[in-house]
């Protein structure tokens, strides 16, 4: 099989020819039919992510070794199984959950793999997506897409899974408000999985009107720019002075943190998901007086999957795919992606 591997970091990645595996026991094969390209791809590829001033939260310090296949947003068509697999047949379109966890810590035993002490994601610690083939060490990480969209489908595995359950961590009720900073491909999914999911007023902040007119679409009630007015004034205007009850922040920088505590009314609840990089300061004080919970979400559980695949199903969600590629081409599309060229989502299709 052909794989796009990352030998070494800030290197281009290498077309690699590797023997097909032989899926055995509970092992199944999977032949890839659309690989989602990531964000965090590049932080894979680049070795790191930046933290609080200057410093650098190196992967492999992690525990990922190098070379490596990428590519954690993988559907395609089952190609072998070993022979304990039940349930599934060679020719099975699937989604591949990649968030695999070692199976004993006390988030795998509360069926949470993707926060597991000692992670082996697929795509991360073990080959991914960037290849033809990939090999699935058990087939309950398996969701049947039946005749789903084979490229909008893949981002389901991350992006989709991500918007989806930083939804859920809000918990916003009727008649609530949520605001969602950042309209990207993660904002946009949020914003049309918090139409389907609540019955929260949904605000949506970015710096750009393009985008803005898509959560719009999409479903957003509200929608501030905030490169033309201050968007914690414009929060308040729409929330009676009080502020939101859940802020969802896809950016999570330096900038925008500040922005989203300040968003939130008494008892408010921040979820941060971005991975943009740096660091906050903030006024102790507000976090009790005003009682505040503050916490992250990163991907979701296998059943939060299995639930995002039932939704997309009914259409009441679509992830915006609008650039493939193939598998020679995965330098093109990380620098794509990198450059800011990429609007929704770029997918490698690594058998065309
Ligand atoms: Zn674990
Ligand atoms: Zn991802």
């Amino acid at each position: 099989m052909k794989s796009a591997q990352i030998i070494k970091i800030k290197e281009k990645l290498s077309v690699v020819d590797l023997p097909d595996p032989k899926p055995r026991d509970t092992q199944v094969l999977v032949r890839i039919e659309a690989s989602g390209v990531c964000h965090s791809d590049i932080h894979l590829w680049e070795g790191g992510y930046e933290g609080a001033a200057g410093t650098f939260l190196k992967v492999e310090d992690r525990g990922v070794k190098f070379p490596i296949t990428p590519g954690h947003e993988i559907s395609g068509k089952i190609e072998a199984i070993g022979e304990s697999v039940s349930g599934f047949s060679v020719g099975d379109r699937v989604i591949v959950y990649p968030w695999i966890g070692e199976g004993s810590c006390p988030a795998c035993r509360v069926a949470q793999e993707n926060l597991c002490d000692t992670p082996r994601t697929i795509g991360i610690y073990r080959d991914g997506g960037y290849s033809e083939l990939v090999l699935v060490p058990n087939f309950r990480y398996l969701v049947k897409i039946d005749n789903m969209d084979v490229n909008s489908s893949a981002s389901l595995a991350c992006s989709g899974l991500t918007a989806y359950n930083a939804v859920k961590k809000a918990t916003v009720g009727p008649g609530e408000s949520i605001v969602i900073i950042g309209a990207g491909g993660l904002g946009l999914m949020s914003v049309q999985i918090a139409r389907a999911i609540t019955n929260s007023t949904i605000v949506v902040v970015d710096v750009d009107d393009k985008r803005l007119s898509e959560a719009k679409r999409l479903g957003a009630h509200e929608v501030v720019n905030s490169s033309k007015v201050d968007p914690v004034e414009d929060i308040k205007r729409l929330t009676s002075s009080l502020g939101a009850e859940a802020v969802i922040d896809f950016v999570n920088n330096t900038r925008t943190a500040p922005l989203s505590i300040n968003m939130l009314r008494k008892r408010g609840k921040l979820v941060m998901v971005g991975l943009f990089g740096g660091a906050l300061e903030l006024s102790l004080p507000i976090i009790p007086l005003r009682g505040f919970t503050i916490t992250g979400a990163y991907t979701g559980s296998f059943n939060d999957l299995v639930d995002l695949v039932n939704l997309s199903k009914t259409g009441k969600i679509k992830s915006v795919v609008n650039r493939t590629y193939k598998l020679g081409d995965a330098n093109q599309a990380l620098e794509d992606l990198r450059a800011g060229k990429i609007v929704g989502r770029a997918v490698l299709n690594p058998n065309n």
